[in-house]
């Protein structure tokens, strides 16, 4: 997975509020901000596919065919944590998966899985891992229906720790700036309803130049 989306160059990082803005026309964007660990009432841990990570309601001990990519695989443990990425522009609630999310975490999926069969906190647990970190990551959108209405949901395809200190976190725009790009965002919107095919290129530079 790596090897296909190396992580990005800053220039291919879009501010949160630019992506929710243009969510109609750019499903898929690099975007990055901090973790906020969020309330999460379905279990942290499930099995799925070791070749596809589809989830699968399996043993650890057995060998499946996969009804999703159809080979006969081992399966394995995938975590999932609720998540909120904030980057001072906006911000997606989204989960963190496998095998992105143990890219942030000390523990592994097995003893996380340990410590919620003991009936642990696995939300101070995931607090105390997550909160605070730095992420970029290739999100994608899906248009979906909860209860009837209709809905956007974003999942992550792949992500990168970022470190506090890199360039990435440049990303994370104080707010003074913030009226700035939602200015820019809600302008973008406007221009996307005459004009579908206006290059991404050209809104992520008008962007970079109020940000910096
Ligand atoms: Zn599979």
């Amino acid at each position: 997975m790596d090897a296909l989306l190396p992580p990005p160059k800053q220039i291919d990082i879009i501010p949160i509020a630019t992506y929710l803005a243009n969510l109609k026309t750019q499903k898929t964007s690099w975007i990055g901000g901090r973790i906020t660990v969020l309330p999460q009432d379905r279990s942290y841990t499930q099995t799925g596919c070791a070749d596809c990570l589809k989830p699968l309601e399996a043993d650890l001990t057995w060998i499946v065919q996969c009804p999703t990519c159809k080979k006969e695989c081992e399966v394995q443990l995938i975590l999932r944590v609720a998540v909120q990425i904030d980057d001072g522009t906006s911000a997606i609630k989204t989960m963190l998966t496998s095998p992105i999310i143990e890219k942030f975490l000390t523990m592994t999926s097995t003893q996380i899985r340990n410590a919620e069969e003991v009936g642990e906190n696995i939300q101070a647990i995931a607090d105390r891992e997550l909160n605070g970190q730095t992420i970029v990551a290739f999100a994608r959108a899906y248009e979906t229906t909860y209860q009837r209405q209709p809905e956007t949901r974003i999942f992550l395809i792949n992500g990168h720790r970022t470190k506090g200190e890199s360039s990435h976190t440049q990303l994370i725009i104080d707010s003074k700036k913030r009226k700035a790009i939602e200015t820019t965002c809600l302008q973008k919107t406007t221009q996307t309803e005459t004009d579908m095919k206006t290059p991404t290129k050209k809104q992520k530079s008008e962007v970079t130049t109020k940000t910096t």
